[in-house]
């Protein structure tokens, strides 16, 4: 059995994995940063899962910078460059090494693996990830990674098991993160988020898009740490209409709620048009995530924004959150797939198990 972790800086969202069945799982939240190994022990106490019982654990990293573009065994090299992502992602990297120190304290013998949102997109060209900055300025790190990329990479798993995978597919991962990715073949070739999780669609929180100067001019005003806060915490379908749920705002019937709904959807087709662009046309649309695979209004909006790409959807299985959801004029296949993060987390760290023979 492998355990999946999740960690946060104070949250830890443990899955186990039996081969590609979640078979038990435990959540745990406000925890300190020096409680992630009793967390962890209490979890898998709460799930009922002995430690005897582990093979290995496989954890999300969020980022894996330039160098780390696959799922990989966990070795003190592999920790030093997560380490050193840190500038890259000073939120999240630092909670996922704690699950990786918590899990080595408690079980020192078994194998730990990681699998970074980052890396789905190593196949973007230079001229897709790169910023037009100065050389100095590009040393630093300061071009587009993307995220989201365990979630496509299994979306791609999905439809190529079932024969389904076109030529070019544009996904749309719709949470509370949100982001979109042009997919060819299989690869990632362009993504909405860019350097951090802040760009391209509006998110729950976070603004997407925002030009440079704009960022500089809160900097300015607040400070950078304040202006941080706004920018990811503060903004997005919070700033514009009260609430980062989608189904509160849909409830609340006042304008700002109307216009934050408008916005998302807005902004989804335009970046849609870019995604497309990437790929020189488009043969399908996937969604997956809490709003991509539940809120019918706002696939629709979005679907109704594609119709000049030949998408068409029937109504009444976009209604009911059917999987299949192109009505027989269209000429773009449109589905909905499940995200499964930690599935394929469990699956990639499972082949790299059964290929060392550990
Ligand atoms: P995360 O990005 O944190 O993993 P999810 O993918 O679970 O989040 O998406 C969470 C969001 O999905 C919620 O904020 C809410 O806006 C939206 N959502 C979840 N369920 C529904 C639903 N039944 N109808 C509409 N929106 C939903």
């Amino acid at each position: 059995m492998l355990l999946i972790v999740n960690a946060g800086s104070s949250s830890l969202k443990l899955k186990m994995f039996d081969g590609a069945d979640e078979v038990a799982q435990a959540s745990l939240s406000e925890i300190g940063t020096d409680g992630h190994r009793i967390a962890l022990e209490q979890g898998l106490a709460k799930a009922g899962v002995p430690l005897s019982r582990l093979s290995g654990a496989a954890h999300r990293v969020v980022h894996g910078g330039a160098d780390l573009t696959a799922t990989c065994r966990v070795t003190p090299e592999v920790i030093a460059r997560i380490t050193a992502c840190v500038p890259l992602a000073p939120l999240h990297n630092p909670a996922n090494l704690v699950g990786i120190q918590a899990f080595a304290a408690l079980a020192p013998d078994l194998p730990q693996f990681a699998c970074f949102d980052t890396a789905f997109h190593a196949t973007n060209p230079d001229v897709a990830t790169t910023y037009a900055l100065p050389q100095a300025a590009r040393d630093l790190g300061l071009r587009r990674y993307g995220f989201h990329g365990t979630s496509y990479a299994a979306l791609v798993r999905v439809l190529s098991a079932r024969d389904q995978l076109p030529k070019r597919l544009l996904a749309c991962h719709l949470g509370n993160g949100a982001s979109l990715c042009a997919i060819v073949n299989g690869r990632s070739v362009a993504t909405t988020m860019g350097y951090s999780p802040l760009d391209g669609l509006t998110m729950g929180t976070r603004t997407g898009g925002i030009d440079g100067n704009a960022v500089l001019r809160l900097a300015e005003l607040h400070g950078v740490q304040r202006a941080g806060e706004i920018l990811n915490r503060e903004s997005g379908l919070l700033g514009l209409g009260g609430s980062n749920d989608l189904r509160a705002l849909h409830l609340a019937g006042t304008p700002e709620a109307a216009f934050a709904l408008q916005h998302f959807t807005y902004w989804a087709v335009r970046h849609a048009g870019s995604m497309v662009a990437a790929m020189g046309g488009l043969d399908a649309v996937v969604f997956t995530g809490g709003i991509g695979e539940n809120d019918s209004g706002i696939r629709k909006e979005i679907l109704s924004g594609l119709a000049f790409l030949g998408v068409s959807s029937d109504a009444a299985r976009n209604d009911r959150n059917e999987s299949v959801l192109h009505d027989p004029t269209s000429r773009v296949a449109i589905w909905i797939v499940p995200a499964e993060e930690e599935r394929q987390i469990a699956l990639e760290a499972q082949a790299l198990l059964a290929g060392e023979g550990v």
